[in-house]
């Protein structure tokens, strides 16, 4: 069995289909000991300071983990993600693009996913089969969010940890599902944590360590974590163009609009939080949430790996305290 990295959710199905072990970078890099670390390595190696912290992170972690190769999500993530690569190819790495349709064209992502299929040699049918062995895995996932904003059992960074993980299963779906099978259970025997301000968590994943902790230490709970719920592919859909047309991370601020709005409204959310990278092209959208949300919201800017700073913490409290 192979390893093979990613700059963002792909469709994991075909790498599962072709024996490969999934390894999402992000994942690596946040969940490292030292992950500042590795993003000064990066600084080290020639990249500039203004580069998001994400980026310098997954840079040293494709490089410092036993992997085969690294597939880079060319379209439909990241604005940085050309030069990623480029760089990682100059050390030797051995890259396979990637790019979700602008537009969402089901023809567009298509001919991607069919690309992608040939390079690890599976066909249509086989990478279906994961999809329907995925499908009873998400579906614990989509429990897990349930408890978290129905019955309140599951915290804040219960439900980002396991919803994130999703991307690539922790490289290894059956054993996954089995733990999510007891986290649920345990979940279900917990008395509900009510009386908290209910917030929304949208944008990319935070670069903070303990920012849900923070939270639920100001009296508030995260009960939607929108990209994150994402990964999770939150619907019934009989094939894989269907389930990667639906997923709304990749195709721009307005196709993640329906869904945000939907879900803060069913969930009954107070406030939301937009968490932005410091250096990335996707602060400008703030502007487009902000618009268009109809609640309050606090734009909060994450720069590097590590806690939530002390500025950061002064207007979640009062944020919080706001809407409390
Ligand atoms: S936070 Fe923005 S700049 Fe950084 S990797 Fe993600 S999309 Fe790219």
């Amino acid at each position: 069995m192979g390893r093979v990295g990613f700059t963002t959710t792909i469709p994991v199905e075909v790498l599962l289909a072709a024996g490969q072990e999934p390894v999402d970078l992000n994942n690596l890099f946040i969940g490292a000991n030292h992950p500042q670390q590795m993003a000064d390595q990066a600084e080290e190696a020639g990249y500039p300071r203004t580069t998001c912290g994400w980026i310098k992170g997954l840079y040293t972690a494709a490089l410092t983990t036993e992997i085969d190769s690294v597939i880079a999500v060319m379209h439909g993530d990241c604005s940085n993600t050309q030069a990623l690569m480029e760089t990682l190819e100059l050390q030797g790495m051995d890259m396979i693009p990637f790019a979700f349709p602008y537009d969402r064209d089901p023809q567009g992502l298509r001919a991607s996913l069919y690309k992608l299929m040939d390079r690890f040699g599976v066909s249509e049918a086989e990478v279906e089969r994961e999809k329907k062995r995925l499908d009873e895995i998400r579906r614990l996932c989509w429990i897990w969010d349930d408890l978290t904003w129905k019955s309140d059992q599951v915290s804040s960074f219960e439900n980002h940890l396991k919803l994130v993980s999703t991307s690539d299963f922790e490289g290894n779906p059956d054993r996954f599902a089995v733990e999510m099978d007891k986290l649920i259970m345990e979940a279900r025997q917990r008395q509900p944590e009510s009386g908290k301000v209910r917030l929304a968590y949208i944008g990319v994943p935070p670069i903070f360590t303990d920012l849900y902790q923070v939270l639920e230490s100001m009296g508030a709970r995260v009960v939607f974590n929108e990209v994150q719920r994402q990964f999770s592919m939150p619907y019934q859909t009989e094939n894989m163009v269907d389930q990667y047309i639906c997923y709304t991370y990749p195709y721009g601020a307005f196709a993640r609009l329906a869904d945000i709005k939907a879900q803060v409204e069913q969930r009954q959310v107070q406030g939301i939080i937009h968490y932005t990278q410091t250096f990335c092209y996707r602060q400008i959208e703030d502007l487009i949430f902000r618009q268009k949300l109809g609640l309050p919201l606090l734009t909060l800017e994450g720069d590097k790996p590590g806690k939530v700073d002390a500025r950061s913490r002064l207007r979640l409290e009062a944020f919080i305290n706001m809407l409390g």
